[in-house]
Order: structure tokens, then C-alpha cells, then sequence
């Protein structure tokens, strides 16, 4: 018997929302939006297309003067009637979630507190925007920085996190005083259509953030569009090569938050069954599709073989199955075609020496049949010059290394050509900051599986995993252009 399906009445319908006007069928291709769960399909409906992009530009341009111009108490107190919004939707919000991508109920019903803490966090920092002054050198002169918003942002996020991936970047983004126009992902529509349509319901004047659902057509328009001053794209490395070479023409900006194959450095002084419970978090957490999972333990010879055994002893406990139900822990991956490049990465890995502690390429069977469900999979032995050991898999896979120093630690750690998070276990305090401190890694967590990723701090990639950042003070930056202003004093 294949899992329950999702309720298709209970799935937004806006697939475009530009000015005030909301749209249920776009003038670009046919969506027929599959759930992973079961591959039955959800919806069917016609997307965005280019033209569609042209009108979204044209609303956010003209919303964009009084945007700028509200002063930033304004700002904020729609941010903050947003956030509340999305916190009183959190468990509307979850099916949405669930059926868009397999996400599992257990995270699902987070995404909308999630998106509320990113839009309070930002909307408190509307209204303390300031510039500064500076003491210039030579004669009288008075010297000042503004920070100035790029206008209209095109926002292109993934389907692995939409709702996640389009509230860290909408929240700085308006927060700065920028207009949007921001493509949902065909693969996984639904939860940013809702999101627009909250934003609507909490007042933000329309035009502010326009929408448009589509695929590689919609998102190459916008990049291409000169009336869009910043592109934010988050998604995979070989997407955004095709977006830098197309922003080349317009020297349009582009932030990049991509893809990563973050390490997780277990030493021997640490605790072990902390650790060996937080290394699993790198299959479970989006069932293995986030960026920023810890895939790659990294494991002290000495403790070696038992933290594998420990590994295989807490596997055993991690339900795969259907994303409705409250157990489950890890659901479907997105796709038949994503399923299938796992089970060839995975293959591969073994064929390279990596010894099958638990799981394999084999697809789940029985109950699991009807959709795109693999078990969680710990390769350990893995070597450091294999395929599943330098790049990222996306799905429930981990692979594991013995290391004999910290210098060989390290360089294993920074030994990709990624650079997104990296995990550090040890209770040794000097150790913790000294390897913290060479971790090529944008966000580091020592003794961490990722709570710490918190609006406030500053999130992104160094190297292949992209560069600017999202949340923090950094993260409004990242939306803002800088004015300096020299006044002649002199008489
Ligand atoms: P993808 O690059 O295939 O697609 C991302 C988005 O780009 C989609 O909306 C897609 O429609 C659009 N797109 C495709 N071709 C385009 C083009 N030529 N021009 C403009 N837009 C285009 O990535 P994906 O498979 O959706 O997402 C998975 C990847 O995203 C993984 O590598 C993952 O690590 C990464 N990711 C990174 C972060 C982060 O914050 N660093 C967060 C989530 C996901």
C-alpha cells in the first residue's frame, strides 16, 4: 500500500502574483507537480513565463519609490505583521511543505516559526539603518556614508528549502528597502506562493514583492533583466556558472549561496555519543538535501571503530517513511532522477573501497515502492580522493574517514573544493577555537549540528559554496549599496 497523498485543496493556487493583481495560471509552460512521497501528481497548471518576468520588473519598479521612501518604523511593523502571520499559519504551513518537496511533518511544521524569527529579526533592524560619519582627511570637510537599496532584487531559490531559502533572503532584502521579484521553484512551488500571499494579507503594498512561478526559462529572464539591479540566487554551483556568465553582460551583482560537502571532525576527546548522534543529522536533516549537512565524518583512528559502530547502532532507530507521519525521519528525495544519480554516487563509493556500514543503493520496497525513498546509507573507509567523498550526494548518505592528527584533520576538512559549514566535536577548549580558526567554511559550530544557524548570525559559503551572506547585520548589507558624501567646509 503506497503512503497517503496530499490534499491538493489544501495547496495554494497564486502562481502569480504581480502588482494587485493574483493570477491561478501563467502564460509559460505545463506543471505537473509530482509529490516524492508517492509520485502521484499534485497539481497541474500553466507557469510563469519571460513575458510574465517583464510585468513583475514593471510592478516592482513602480512600487519602489515609496517603498524607499517608508520611513523604516513603517517597515518594520509590516515585517512584524508578517512574522506574526506566519507563525499563526505554522501548521498550514506544513502540508504545503510536505507536499511540495517530501519534507517530514517533524520539520515541516517549524518552516513557518522559522520564517517569522528571519522577518522579526530583520524588521528590528529597519529602523536602525544609519550611516555614519567619517573624519576625512585635509581641510574642513564634513564626510558621510548612506546605505542605499539596489532597487528591484530577483530572488531564485531551490526547491530543496524554498520557504527557508526566500524568507533569508526577503527579510534583509525589504528590510533595506528593496523590492522583489522572486521565482518559486517548479520542482517545489507551493510554499513560496504561500509566503507571497501572507506578505499580501499582512499589507505590504502591492508591487513590493512580486511573483512569479517557473523554471530555467523565468529565472535566466530575470538574470538578463535589466530593470533588476541584484540577482540572490541559492541553488547549485553549476546553475550559477550559467548566471554569473549571463550577469557578465549587464555586470549585474549576484550573491551566491551554493551547494557544500561539510565536514564533521569527531576527535577523540569528545563526546562520543553527542557526536555520533549529531553525525547522523547530516542524512537526516532534509532527508540528506540541505546544503549544509555535515556528509563527510572525519573520525580519530583511535575512536574510529567504535563511533561506526555507535553510527550503525542509532541508524537502526531512524524511521524512513511517510513525510505525514510524526515518526518519520527521513522522507522521499525530490525525484526518480535524483534517486537514481544516488544510487549511482553510492555505488561508485563502494566500488572506490567504501565498506557499507548500513543502507545501500538499493530503493525501499514494499509500503515505500510508490515513492523516491533510499536508506539511510553510512559508507565508512571512505578515501579522501573518491567521488563521495569531495562531492555533494543530496541525499541520505554519509561517508566516513579515519584521520590519525589534527593537521591531517584539517587538511581532510578543507580538502574539497567547497567551503560551506564544517562541525567540530571535542570538549578540548584550545582545540576547538585552534581547528575552528582553519576551517575554510563559512559557518563553523563547534559541538553543534546546526541550531546555531539563527537569523542573527551571518550564513554563506567561502569558495565553491558561494560568497556574500545572508542573516546578521551582514545579511541587510548584502542588500544595500554604499554613498559617500564629502562636504567642503572651507569658507
Ligand atoms: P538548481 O541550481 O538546479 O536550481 C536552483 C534554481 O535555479 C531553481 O529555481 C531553478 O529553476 C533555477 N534555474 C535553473 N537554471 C537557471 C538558469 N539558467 N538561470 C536562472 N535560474 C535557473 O539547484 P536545485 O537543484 O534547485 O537546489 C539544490 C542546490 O542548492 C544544492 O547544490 C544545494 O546545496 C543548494 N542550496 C544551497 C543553499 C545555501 O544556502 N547555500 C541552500 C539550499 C540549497
Amino acid at each position: 500500500m503506497a503512503f497517503q497523498a496530499p490534499n491538493a485543496d489544501l495547496l495554494p493556487r497564486s502562481t502569480l502574483i504581480i502588482g494587485d493583481s493574483v493570477e491561478e495560471q501563467g502564460s509559460g509552460d505545463l506543471l505537473a507537480h509530482l509529490y516524492p512521497g508517492t509520485n502521484e501528481v499534485t497539481r497541474e497548471f500553466r507557469m510563469g513565463a519571460p513575458s510574465d518576468v517583464d510585468r513583475a520588473v514593471e510592478a516592482a519598479q513602480a512600487a519602489f519609490p515609496a517603498w524607499r521612501a517608508m520611513t523604516g518604523d513603517k517597515r518594520r511593523n509590516l515585517m512584524f505583521a508578517l512574522a506574526a502571520l506566519l507563525e499563526a499559519e505554522s501548521m498550514n504551513l506544513a502540508p504545503i511543505l510536505i507536499a511540495e518537496n517530501g519534507s517530514v511533518a517533524m520539520t515541516a511544521g517549524y518552516m513557518g516559526f522559522d520564517g517569522a524569527n528571519k522577518f522579526r529579526y530583520c524588521g528590528g533592524w529597519a529602523d536602525k539603518l544609519e550611516g555614519r560619519t567619517v573624519p576625512t582627511w585635509g581641510g574642513p570637510a564634513h564626510d558621510y556614508v548612506q546605505y542605499e537599496p539596489y532597487g528591484v532584487v530577483g530572488v531564485i531559490v531551490p526547491w530543496n528549502g524554498p520557504i527557508f531559502a526566500a524568507t533569508m533572503v526577503l527579510a534583509p532584502a525589504l528590510a533595506a528597502g528593496n523590492c522583489i521579484v522572486i521565482k518559486a521553484p517548479d520542482l517545489a512551488p507551493y510554499s513560496v506562493m504561500r509566503l507571497v500571499e501572507l506578505i499580501r494579507q499582512a499589507g505590504f503594498p502591492p508591487g513590493v514583492v512580486n511573483l512569479v512561478t517557473g523554471g530555467a526559462d523565468v529565472g535566466a529572464a530575470m538574470v538578463s533583466h535589466p530593470g533588476i539591479g541584484k540577482i540572490e540566487f541559492i541553488g547549485s554551483g553549476t546553475t550559477a556558472k550559467k548566471i554569473l556568465a549571463s550577469a557578465a553582460e549587464s555586470l549585474k551583482p549576484v550573491g551566491l549561496e551554493l551547494g557544500g560537502k561539510s565536514a564533521v571532525l569527531v576527535f577523540a576527546d569528545a563526546n562520543l555519543q553527542d557526536a555520533a548522534k549529531r553525525g547522523l543529522s547530516g542524512a537526516v536533516s532534509a532527508s540528506g538535501q540541505g546544503c549544509v549537512n555535515g556528509t563527510r565524518l572525519l573520525v580519530e583512528r583511535s575512536i574510529y571503530e567504535p563511533y561506526v559502530e555507535m553510527l550503525k547502532a542509532m541508524a537502526g532507530h531512524i524511521v524512513v517513511g511517510d513525510p505525514f507521519a510524526k515518526e518519520t525521519m527521513i522522507g522521499p528525495v525530490i525525484s526518480e532522477a535524483s534517486l537514481a544519480r544516488i544510487q549511482g554516487m553510492i555505488q561508485r563509493g563502494v566500488e572506490a573501497g567504501g565498506r557499507v556500514v548500513c543502507g545501500g543503493a538499493e530503493r525501499l520496497g514494499g509500503d515505500h515502492a510508490g515513492g523516491n525513498f533510499l536508506p539511510l546509507t553510512v559508507l565508512a573507509d571512505v578515501p579522501a580522493d573518491s567521488e563521495v567523498f569531495r562531492t555533494e550526494v543530496f541525499g541520505p548518505v554519509l561517508a566516513v574517514t579515519p584521520f590519525d592528527s589534527e593537521e591531517e584533520a584539517i587538511a581532510l576538512a578543507n580538502g574539497t573544493d567547497y567551503g560551506l559549514g564544517a562541525y567540530v566535536h571535542t570538549q578540548n577548549l584550545a582545540r576547538a577555537h585552534r581547528v575552528a580558526g582553519q576551517m575554510m567554511a563559512g559557518m563553523v559550530q563547534v559541538n553543534g549540528s546546526g541550531e546555531g544557524m539563527t537569523p542573527c548570525v551571518p550564513f554563506g559559503g567561502m569558495k565553491h559554496s558561494g560568497h556574500g551572506r545572508l542573516g546578521g547585520i551582514e545579511g541587510i548589507r548584502e542588500f544595500q549599496q554604499v554613498r559617500n558624501v564629502w562636504v567642503n567646509l572651507q569658507g
